[in-house]
């Protein structure tokens, strides 16, 4: 690493201490094991990913360690990470500036610095967003003096949420007409809300997911909460281990309102003075429909799109992210896109020279296979990072390589309301028009499939449960096999389709 007079030079610099960010990293130290790299990363603890398991050809599945900084450098010899956050980026000189007033020139960037929940409102001390550790703790402790809260968000945040918190009455209010819009249909929306109404098992099923362990690194994380620092974002599992419970006597107690929106939020003593009602918490449909007047007096109170006044002790924002661009493209003249992400070619290359984005900061900007979308998930942050590195080494060979397979198929697998749920293509009908079909088997709290069906060819699968196709939907979907012929039997629980296709 060459040192001048104030300034510190490597040849790729990373920016970002998220699960892209360190996979890029860490990608690079194997590709250029003689080379400097640097990780600069306002959080004090990093993301690896560990425990890497290929499931099939698309679907992955790993644990992530948030660990201290200097795992990563013993580990990597030629990696340093600088702890700090970047405040300024001269692209023309290929310059970062950080908070320190230090400054770090790169010959390669790669910009991973994830995003930031998007908040309904700023400054409203009730209005709280999820992302980070430090958040979701600040979330554990208010919501264990809380008797209500709202949440307003219908993704998958939201959704772990409302199911996970016990001991509180939680209003849900949702912009669709369905719980969950972004990962499934009504159909699937149906076969998950019993669950908001059932108790929950004591024993939760066999996770799945990505785990985080955080064992031991407390002195650290509080250090973190200390700097205010940019954390990295949650991920699956995020609140294992952790109790979200409020003060009640309660297990679940759930109330939608849908296809609504936050119209305006009341602090406690402006809405007492404007003479307004709120709503009780409805117990039953009856109540539901007549609107029984709060009795409560709460901190702070929401007034939805269709009327309804609720009030709660807090507020949880959980719609979606703002990627963190600022300092970056501040000065530099980067392509944005409308989702405020740094856009990105099939190289993972910004519009900005020797530099590249990957994870939640970035928007892909190159024309998707039929069957791929962007979803700012972990799976996708992973792979982006991976294959981002692989970009850079390209470029340095003055080459460029091909798309990576992960980006043929769309392929998640998750856990939502203790049911495993996988989401395989264009799984939501998503850009197919409108004469696609769906073919469905529904168990009642067992399973749920569907798979999503044009021309006879299969698209898009949801797997709620164990019903253990996923292997075979991810390959005929890959194939895409004319299917025609099997008709509806394609999910006749009689017939061992694994069997016809493998
Ligand atoms: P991040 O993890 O956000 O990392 C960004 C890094 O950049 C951080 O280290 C930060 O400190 C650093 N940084 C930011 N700005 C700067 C700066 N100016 N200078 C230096 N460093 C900077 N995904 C799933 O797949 N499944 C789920 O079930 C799921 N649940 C989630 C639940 C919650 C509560 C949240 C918040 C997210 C969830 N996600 C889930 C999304 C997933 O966590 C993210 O998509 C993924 O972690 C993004 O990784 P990243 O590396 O791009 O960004």
């Amino acid at each position: 690493m060459a040192t001048g007079p104030g300034s510190t030079r490597a040849r790729f610099v990373v920016v970002g201490g998220g699960v892209a960010g360190v996979t890029c990293t860490e990608q690079l130290a194997g590709l250029f094991p003689s080379d400097d790299i640097l990780l600069i990363t306002a959080s004090p603890l990093i993301k690896a990913v560990i425990n890497f398991k290929q499931v099939s050809r698309t679907l992955e599945e790993f644990e992530v360690e948030e660990r201290p900084t200097h795992m990563l450098e013993e580990h990597y010899p030629n990696v340093k990470v600088i702890q700090s956050a970047v405040r300024g980026l001269d692209a023309a000189q290929h310059k970062l500036h950080t908070e320190e007033g230090k400054e770090y020139i790169y010959e390669k960037l790669c910009i991973c610095a994830g995003g930031r929940p998007k908040l309904i409102v700023k400054g409203n001390p009730y209005v709280l967003g999820i992302r980070d550790t430090d958040s979701a703790k600040e979330f554990q402790s208010r919501l264990a003096r809380a008797k209500r809260i709202t949440v307003v968000g219908n993704g998958g945040i939201a959704l772990e949420l409302v199911y996970e918190i016990e001991g509180c009455e939680v209003i849900w209010a949702i912009k669709d007409e369905a719980i969950g819009n972004t990962f499934f249909d009504a159909g699937a929306a149906e076969f998950l809300i019993p669950q908001l109404k059932a108790d929950k098992p004591e024993a939760t099923l066999p996770c799945k997911r990505t785990k985080y362990t955080t064992e031991g690194l407390e002195q650290e994380k509080e250090s973190a909460a200390e700097d205010g620092a940019l954390g990295s974002a949650l991920g699956p599992d995020w609140h294992e281990g952790m109790k979200l419970k409020g003060t009640k006597q309660i297990s679940h107690r759930v109330h939608v309102e849908y296809q609504c929106a936050i119209d305006k939020i009341y602090l406690q003593e402006e809405f007492v003075s404007s003479q307004k009602t709120s709503l009780a918490f409805p117990k039953n449909v009856s109540e539901e429909i007549k609107g029984k007047i709060d009795e409560e007096t709460w901190p702070v109170y929401v007034q939805l799109t269709n009327g309804k006044i609720y009030g709660s002790d807090l507020i949880v924002s959980a719609t979606g992210v703002i990627p963190n661009v600022e300092p970056f493209v501040a000065n530099n003249p980067f392509d944005v896109a409308e989702d405020g992400g740094l856009k990105v070619d099939e190289q993972m290359h910004t519009s900005v020279p020797d530099i590249f984005a990957a994870g939640d900061v970035c928007t892909v900007s190159w024309e998707p296979r039929a069957l791929w979308q962007q979803m700012r998930l972990w799976t996708q942050a992973r792979q982006m990072g991976y294959y981002a590195a692989k970009c850079i080494a390209a470029e340095m060979s003055g080459e460029s390589i091909e798309l990576d397979f992960c980006f043929e198929s769309f392929a998640h697998v998750t856990k939502f309301f203790n049911y495993k749920v996988v989401l395989l293509g264009n799984y939501n009908g998503q850009g197919l028009g409108t004469d696609h079909e769906l073919l469905l088997r529904c168990t009642r709290g067992q399973e749920y499939v569907k798979t999503v069906m044009q021309n006879g060819r299969m698209k898009g699968a949801v797997l709620i449960g164990e019903a253990d196709l996923e292997e075979t939907f991810e390959n005929l979907i890959l194939n895409q096999m004319d299917l025609s012929a099997y008709g509806e039997d394609l999910l006749n629980p009689n017939i061992d389709i694994e069997d016809y296709f493998d």
